[in-house]
């Protein structure tokens, strides 16, 4: 159900918000022991606000537009007074002093939160697996990975824990797992929503975005979060429109461009395209001129990706140093055995790799070779989509080359786990919004995502294209069963 509709009968009384939170909170009890999505559950809080806005309702006050509405938090969004961890023992006991903007917006649209939601450590990572506090399994699917970083963002939404949730998303996290969970995923253009207060990972690709069951509510969450932030200076000074309005407009003559280059993939499983592939078809159906489009340097991005973001990474997490930020392990004196050690203990494998090679590409001898030639693909790769911009209104492509894949299976190979990615890195580069929607299920019954991308800033017309779709498409209703997925 959308959200529209929980309003609805919340404002006429059919649910009071105590009974919808209730109700998120009993499922959680009988399958997060299992599923792991969830770090930290917030029960007695989001009870007591729910019987606050009860009782405002019944009192005739009007509410604001999530009132009542159930929502997770990834664990790299800082939440006041309550612990912010991003899976790392690193900030295993960090409670923030301030709230992000993203979550002060929601919960001043009413939101209630349910909990914060794991992801790979510091949000690298494809699968959710680099937690340093277990993963989080996949709800369709127990033994298969629910992607990342945002795996228990988007494993919560589909599993029926909450209404919708937030992600960040630096080259796929929020689509990614949007597609392996059979969820809709949205990264919003670069600076459209605010990072105040969202740990960083890679700065300049770094977005908040939502994980929905539907498109609708996926515009209805962005509504609250996107708008200019004096606290961040990355934050666009643009005003923000009512990504609703046109949504149930026909996209008729909307010009939607296949990027060949995507298609032509190695490893792209056969189900995967061809349920894309299905999705051009019923898009065609409805009015849009499908035609190939090409992006020379679409498949660049994934190397360019792996120097600039560790490279910002590098920089970024300099500042858990076992003084300023975070825990402090300590065996002897020294300050510089003290700050090896605070970082040798408190960071997973996978960041310390990241730190490794972003460190190594910012080096004097090396900034040149690697992190300023990276800028100059990444500068290629931008060009690449404005030139097809001026052919056609929106790409698509698949979210990821497969289904979700079984846990471990990338355990001792980073490459392959990096390759996941291959789809969704572009658009963070050029900063564009891209959407994940659910477009089909393959012969196991695991979730098939496609990708929409648009120009910067056109997040209501990209909604209304994936809305459009959604509604010709009707995936959810062939579902088949899921190991925690409510039937
Ligand atoms: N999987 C990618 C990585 O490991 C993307 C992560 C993200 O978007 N936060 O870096």
């Amino acid at each position: 159900m959308a959200i529209a509709e929980w309003r609805q009968k919340l404002i006429k009384g059919e649910v009071s918000s105590l009974e919808l939170v209730d109700e998120h909170f009993k499922r959680i009890k009988k399958v997060d022991d299992k599923l792991h999505a969830f770090l930290f559950v917030n029960e007695e809080h989001a009870r007591a606000k729910a019987l606050e806005l009860d009782n405002a309702r019944s009192s005739g006050v009007e509410l604001p537009p999530l009132a009542g509405i159930p929502v997770a938090i990834k664990d790299n969004l800082c939440t006041k007074g309550i612990k912010t961890t991003c899976s790392s023992k690193m900030l295993e006991n960090f409670v923030s002093p301030y709230e992000s903007t993203v979550t002060d917006r929601l919960w001043k649209a009413g939101a209630l939160l349910v909990g914060k939601t794991n992801l790979d450590e510091f949000a690298m990572g494809s699968s959710t697996e680099t937690s340093a506090f277990g993963a989080t399994l996949n709800p369709w699917k127990s033994n298969r990975v629910p992607g990342g970083s945002s795996g228990g963002s988007a494993a919560a939404v589909a599993a029926g824990l909450c209404i919708a949730s937030l992600g960040s998303d630096t080259g796929g996290s929020i689509r990614q797992p949007a597609s392996f969970c059979g969820v809709v995923g949205l990264k919003p253009t670069y600076g459209r929503v605010s990072r105040w207060g969202l740990v960083a990972f890679a700065s300049s690709l770094d977005q908040v975005g939502p994980f929905t069951s539907n498109v609708s509510d996926a515009a209805e969450l962005l509504q609250v979060i996107a708008g200019q932030d004096p606290k961040d200076s990355t934050c666009l000074d643009h005003s923000v429109p009512d990504f609703s309005e046109f949504i149930s407009h026909p996209i008729k003559g909307t010009r939607i461009g296949l990027i060949k280059e995507c298609f032509d993939q190695k490893g792209l499983s056969k189900e995967v395209k061809e349920s894309v592939l299905k999705a051009a078809k019923q898009l065609e159906s409805l009015g849009a001129e499908i035609s190939e489009v090409s992006c020379p340097r679409f498949n660049d991005g994934i190397a360019t990706y792996y120097v600039i973001a560790p490279s910002e990474a590098s920089a970024n997490l300099a500042r858990y140093d076992g003084v300023k930020y975070g825990a402090r392990f300590q065996e002897k004196d020294s300050l510089s055995e003290m700050t090896a050690l605070t970082r040798a203990k408190g960071f997973g494998n996978e960041v310390q790799r990241r730190i490794l090679i972003g460190t190594y590409a910012l080096s004097a001898g090396y900034v040149d070779a690697y992190y300023k030639k990276a800028q100059q693909v990444r500068t290629l790769i931008c060009r690449d989509f404005q030139k097809a911009f001026e052919q056609v209104d929106f790409l698509l492509t698949p979210t990821s080359p497969t289904t979700a894949f079984e846990s471990g299976a990338h355990e001792n190979d980073p490459l392959a786990m990096y390759l996941s990615d291959l789809l969704t890195i572009p658009a963070n580069l050029a900063g564009l919004p891209a959407i994940s929607v659910p477009c089909g299920f393959d012969g196991l019954g695991l979730p098939i995502g496609c990708q929409l991308i648009g120009n910067v800033l056109e997040e209501p017309r990209l909604l209304q294209v994936a809305y459009q779709y959604e509604q010709e498409a009707q995936i959810m209703s062939m579902q088949p069963k899921g190991d925690f997925v409510p039937s």
